[in-house]
């Protein structure tokens, strides 16, 4: 690290658990965000400002007017701009050492699985359950960790589900592919704007403490966040013995035998 990073970054360095070691760790390290919407835009910028060496970012959207309530990336003069384009372009401005790759797609098919395999975590901050469970399926393929974030009204999620652990769950043992789940969208039910911005901040931090390899992941659990009533709490999430995406997981039935 040059002095002007050293001092960027001294307040991580400050951190025992975390010092120079970990943001070598954050500079080497490669995050896909799946999603640059409400939770995508502030997971981008923490994971930017921290120091994350390389981002790829996959939204097909363009920016309009109803974002700009919670989508904190853009700008009234970005409207009409994509969305992968224009985050790319401001996470720019908050730290030019982070190498941004803006995939201006909707992520699927062999494309989605060049982009799982090519990062070291995954953060979902989609808002379609067709693509949590595409991601899911890479991520498990893949054995990379998923940090899943969700934020509806009032109502914020956030897990981790990292195949590498022994008896790791996945995103389809708690919410099974074929259950008759109607999408829940933001469009239609309406979305606390701040709400966003705490469950994307926290899918921030969980990835980094993936990355550097500190404290506890909030692996096999799942934080409910109940933001109207400033009440929160956590479950375990089983893993499902039969579950069609993660049964042939070998670490997952280790830890279950
Ligand atoms: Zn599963």
């Amino acid at each position: 690290m040059n002095d002007e990073q050293l001092l960027r970054y001294s307040r991580h360095l400050l951190l025992t658990e975390f010092g120079v070691e970990g943001q070598a760790r954050l500079r080497g390290a490669r995050v896909l965000l799946v999603g640059a919407g409400g939770l995508g835009c502030p997971a981008a910028l923490y994971l930017a400002s921290a120091g994350v060496g390389h981002l790829t970012i996959a939204d097909p959207d363009l920016v309009d007017a109803t974002n700009l309530q919670r989508q904190i990336l853009y700008r009234a003069d970005t409207i009409g701009s994509a969305k992968a384009e224009s985050a790319r372009a401001a996470l720019r401005d908050v730290n030019p050492d982070v190498a941004v790759m803006a995939l201006p797609t909707r992520l699927e098919g062999a494309a989605l699985e060049q982009a799982v395999a090519a990062v070291d975590v995954v953060l979902d901050c989609s808002d379609n359950f067709e693509t949590r469970h595409a991601v899911n399926r890479a991520c498990v393929g893949h054995r990379r960790p998923l940090v899943s974030g969700a934020a509806i009204r009032f109502d914020g999620q956030l897990a981790v589900f990292d195949p590498r652990r022994p008896g790791a769950p996945c995103y389809a043992c708690l919410f099974p592919e074929d259950t008759d789940a109607e999408a829940l969208r933001c469009a239609v039910m309406g979305v606390l704007a701040p709400l966003t911005g705490v469950i994307g901040a926290m899918q921030a931090v969980e990835a980094i403490k993936l990355i550097a390899g500190i404290g506890e992941p909030l692996a096999g659990r799942l934080l409910l966040l109940d933001a109207l009533h400033g009440e929160s709490r956590i479950v375990r999430i089983a893993r499902d013995p039969h579950c069609p995406v993660c049964s042939g997981n070998t670490a997952a039935q280790r830890g279950a035998a």
